[in-house]
C-alpha cells in the first residue's frame, strides 16, 4: 500500500507506518487473497472489517499503470442488515403461516369430503380449495429461497448423475403435461455427472422443464440436452412454444416476476421458480443464460463450471 485516504485508515484500521505494507496483512481473508490475485475484478467483493467482525465491506479494485491498483472499500454494514432482516422476515413470515394454512385446508378438504354441502357453497369450496393449495406452493418455494440463500452447500454433495436425474424429471413432467399431447425429446452423454446437492439441481432443472410444460401449447416439443463443453457442463431445456418477449428476459430471475401479471389459476405460478433456478445455480458454480425468439421458441442454458478450483468454501 503506498497511499489511502482517511476513511480507509479507518476502515482497515492502517496507521502511519504501514506505508509498503502489502494489502493481505490487513485483508487476510482467503477469499479476499484469491480475490486480489485473481485479476478479475469485474464484481466487487464483501468481507468483514479486519478488526471488526459486526463490520462488513465492500472492496472493489481498479486495475491501472504498471502493474497499480486502486482499492476502493466502503461501509456496507446497514445494507448488509437491511439484507439479512429481509431474509429473516421471509422466512420467519413463511414459517409462521405454514400452521394456520394446515388448519384451514384440513377443515376445506374435511367440508369437500363430508357431501352434506349445499351445491352453492360447493362452488365457493373449491375455489378455496384451490387457493389454499396455491398458497401452501408459494409458501414451500419461499421457504425454499431462504434456505438456498442462507445455507452453505457444503455437506450433501454428491456425484449426481445426470441422465437418471433428466429422465426421473421427465417422468415428472409427462405427468403435469396431461393431455396436452407434449413431445419430450431427450439427449444426455451416457455418462455425464456433476457434483452438488442432487435435490437442488433436480428442483432446479425440474423448474425448467415444468415451465416449459405449462407454457407451450398442445403438441409442442420440449427437448432436454445435456453435453459438455470444453470446462462446463451445459443442461439445455428448449421448447418450440410462444417464446418470451426480450423486454421480459432481463428481469425473469427476480422474485416475482411474471410475464403475465394476471395471477389467474389458469397459469397459476407465483414467479419464484426461476428465482430458485438462479440461486441453485449460484451455489453449484453456474449461471442461467435465456435465449428466446417471441413465436418460435425459448431455450434455457445451465452452464456448470467443472473447474474444481473455483469450488467455494
Ligand atoms: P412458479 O414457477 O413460481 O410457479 P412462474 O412459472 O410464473 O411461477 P417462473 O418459473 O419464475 O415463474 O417464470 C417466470 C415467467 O417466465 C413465467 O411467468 C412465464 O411467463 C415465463 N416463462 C418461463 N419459462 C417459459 C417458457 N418456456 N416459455 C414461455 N414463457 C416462459
Ligand atoms: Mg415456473
Amino acid at each position: 500500500i503506498s497511499w489511502w485516504t482517511k476513511p480507509a485508515r479507518r476502515l482497515l484500521g492502517l496507521r502511519n507506518n504501514d506505508s509498503g505494507q502489502p494489502l493481505v496483512n490487513f485483508l487476510r481473508q482467503p477469499h479476499f487473497v484469491r480475490y486480489l490475485e485473481g485479476n478479475n475484478y469485474t464484481d466487487p467483493l464483501t468481507s468483514h472489517a479486519p478488526h471488526n467482525l459486526e463490520q462488513h465491506l465492500q472492496v472493489q479494485i481498479t486495475q491501472f499503470g504498471q502493474n497499480e491498483r486502486m482499492v476502493v472499500v466502503r461501509d456496507v454494514t446497514r445494507l448488509h442488515h437491511l439484507e439479512q432482516m429481509r431474509k429473516d422476515f421471509v422466512a420467519n413470515v413463511s414459517h409462521e403461516l405454514r400452521t394456520p394454512l394446515t388448519v384451514i385446508n384440513g377443515y376445506v378438504e374435511t367440508l369437500m369430503m363430508s357431501g352434506e354441502i349445499p351445491k352453492p357453497w360447493l362452488k365457493a369450496l373449491r375455489q378455496m380449495e384451490q387457493q389454499s393449495k396455491r398458497m401452501d406452493v408459494l409458501i414451500k418455494d419461499l421457504l425454499t429461497l431462504t434456505r438456498l440463500e442462507t445455507n452453505s452447500t457444503e455437506g450433501n454433495k454428491s456425484q449426481v448423475q445426470i441422465p437418471q436425474m433428466i429422465e426421473r424429471i421427465i417422468t415428472n413432467a409427462s405427468v403435469l403435461s396431461g393431455d396436452k399431447q407434449q413431445k419430450f425429446i431427450h439427449n444426455i452423454d451416457s455418462q455425464l455427472s456433476l457434483a452438488g446437492e442432487e435435490s437442488e439441481l433436480e428442483s432446479a432443472i425440474s423448474n425448467l422443464v415444468y415451465n416449459a410444460v405449462k407454457y407451450t401449447g398442445e403438441g409442442s416439443e420440449i427437448r432436454s440436452n445435456s453435453y459438455r463443453e470444453s470446462d462446463q457442463l451445459v443442461i439445455e431445456v428448449c421448447d418450440n412454444g410462444p417464446g418470451i418477449d426480450p423486454m421480459h428476459i432481463p428481469r425473469l430471475t427476480e422474485r416475482f416476476y411474471r410475464v403475465d401479471q394476471s395471477r389467474n389459476s389458469a397459469t397459476g405460478g407465483t414467479g419464484l421458480g426461476l428465482a430458485i433456478v438462479k440461486h441453485v445455480l449460484i451455489r453449484h458454480n453456474g449461471t442461467l443464460d435465456i435465449k428466446s425468439q417471441p413465436g418460435k421458441g425459448s431455450s434455457l442454458l445451465c452452464r456448470f463450471n467443472l473447474d474444481s478450483s473455483s469450488d467455494s468454501d
